[in-house]
């Protein structure tokens, strides 16, 4: 006969789940959530599309997301990293466990103002639009982040997940500075998605890039009277910009340097006594950025000397190109595989023809309906300060068919389907993949000591170096 002590130990022992049990529990959990809130969900990233808020300027959006998350539990400290519009969401169960982080994004872009249908309209109300469906982006990360709470519960799985408001992607700037000041580094690991036309996980290498302003002062005289008493600031624009594009051909081929002039003098008959040109300088890796960056530099110096001018060097911002970490987006791909391509219904598919009709080079014409892995891939010829973020800790992301096929991003057809129902099916799609991996990340420690490997091997070791330099203050590089 048993005694009530061995007894009680039986059944506990009966009641114990496998961890794949658990897993497919959790799964469950969070998809019933997530279904349930759908509405909810749809009427916040339809009102962060309507605000279409710029960079640093996202006050209504990032608290529309933030006391989202507080009223589902999590603790929310606003303006981190000594940004305002930035903010650290946590929640945790139990003592001890991974600790997840989601990326969120929630600015919109200057001159897209666009109405949600198929003809280019621009709304009434805003010059700005969401043209990189960071509405869709935002929305989708912190719901992940929620049911895969509501899972963690129903399933006592132990662990932390916290969300990360992330402003200014379009400017290249939450990011870098919340990575400079060491947020993500305590992660196992950080999840991200983006809208876009297919359905993937991607190990693809973004482009690292330096943003960065020379502002030449010179002199001003009679341009006719009294020239040889005049210094042009806007000559020594044109000698540096020369020699940058003779440094073109000795430069990794994959690298890109493009530069407006956004000062160029007043009027023909003064010489400029300040002129300003705007540099972006990308290559697929850091090292070779910073590089270019010292050589454009000199070109800068060489414009000054031959033009008896002096420059001031402005960086805007410097971010990483994204280091893929495989075994993550392995991860990430089984949950985007479990979720399958978004179920769209006939009158999304319709406006998505509708739109696809108004792009040039749109060879298909309907939504993307499979789901891809690629780990090899061209680099992408774009940047993100998700790839500080991929330095720091192991890093992966997917991307759900919120638009159609061949639809650029920062398009006023980007910023349409970013506000229409199909973008919206998508971004539950892309939820319900993200908190799945989420919650096998948090049961499979094994795993997450991989991705971490990898990361070490990826980097060589060498520990996360912020592109802008410690003694570069946030508040002059918001300022110039
Ligand atoms: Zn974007």
């Amino acid at each position: 006969m048993l005694t009530p002590c061995l007894l009680a130990l039986c059944l506990s022992i009966v009641t114990i789940d496998t961890p794949d049990e658990r897993l497919e529990g959790a799964l469950a959990a969070s998809d019933a959530f997530l279904a349930k809130a759908r509405a909810e969900l749809d009427t916040i990233s339809l009102a962060i599309w309507q605000d279409a808020e710029l960079s640093l300027a996202e006050s209504t959006s990032s608290e529309r997301l933030a006391s989202w998350l507080e009223k589902n539990g999590f603790e929310v400290a606003r303006g981190v990293a000594g940004l305002q519009t930035a903010f650290q969401a946590t929640w945790q169960q139990g003592d001890g466990g991974p600790t997840i982080g989601l990326l969120v994004e929630y600015d919109a872009l200057p001159g897209l103002s666009q109405q949600a249908i198929s003809r280019q309209q621009p709304r009434a109300d805003t010059d700005n639009g969401h043209g990189c469906g960071h509405n869709l982006l935002g929305v989708g990360a912190a719901a992940a982040a929620v049911a895969a709470r509501h899972a963690m519960e129903a399933t006592g799985m132990a662990g932390r997940l916290e969300v990360f408001g992330c402003p200014a992607e379009e400017r290249g700037i939450g990011k870098v500075f919340m990575a400079r000041q060491g947020l993500f580094d305590h992660l196992d690991a950080a999840l991200h998605w983006h809208p876009g036309d297919r359905n993937v996980v991607s190990d693809q290498v973004w482009l690292a890039l330096n943003s960065v302003k020379f502002r030449f002062r010179g002199r001003s005289a009679h341009a006719a009277a009294n020239p040889d008493a005049g210094r042009s600031a806007l000559d020594a624009v044109e000698i540096m910009n020369v020699a940058v594009n003779y440094l073109r051909e000795h430069v990794p081929e994959t690298s890109r340097i493009h530069y407006v002039v956004t000062n160029g003098g007043k009027a023909p008959n003064v010489v400029p006594d300040l002129a300003e040109v705007w540099y972006f300088i990308r290559a697929p890796r850091r090292d070779q950025v910073e590089d270019i960056y010292r050589r454009v530099v000199q070109c800068a110096q060489a414009g000054a000397l031959a033009t008896e001018t002096e420059v001031e060097i402005a960086l805007q911002t410097a971010l990483h190109d994204i280091l893929p970490n495989t075994v993550l987006g392995d991860v990430l791909f089984r949950h985007l595989d479990r979720v399958g391509a978004p179920e769209y219904d006939d009158s999304s598919e319709k406006l998505a023809r509708e739109i696809a009709e108004t792009l040039p080079a749109a060879s298909e014409r309907a939504l993307a309906h499979q789901v891809h892995r690629i780990l090899q891939a061209p680099v992408f010829p774009a940047s993100t300060d998700v790839g500080d973020v991929s330095y720091c800790v192991p890093t992966a992301g997917l991307q759900t068919a919120t638009w159609t096929p061949g639809t650029p991003y920062h398009s006023w057809q980007a910023v349409a389907q970013s506000g229409s129902p199909h973008g919206l099916i998508a971004m539950h799609a892309a939820a319900r993949a993200l908190a799945g991996c989420t919650l096998e990340l948090l049961v499979s420690p094994e795993v997450l000591n991989l991705a971490k490997v990898e990361l070490r091997e990826r980097t060589g070791g060498r520990p996360y170096r912020c592109g802008v330099p410690d003694d570069v203050p946030l508040a002059d590089v918001l300022d110039r």
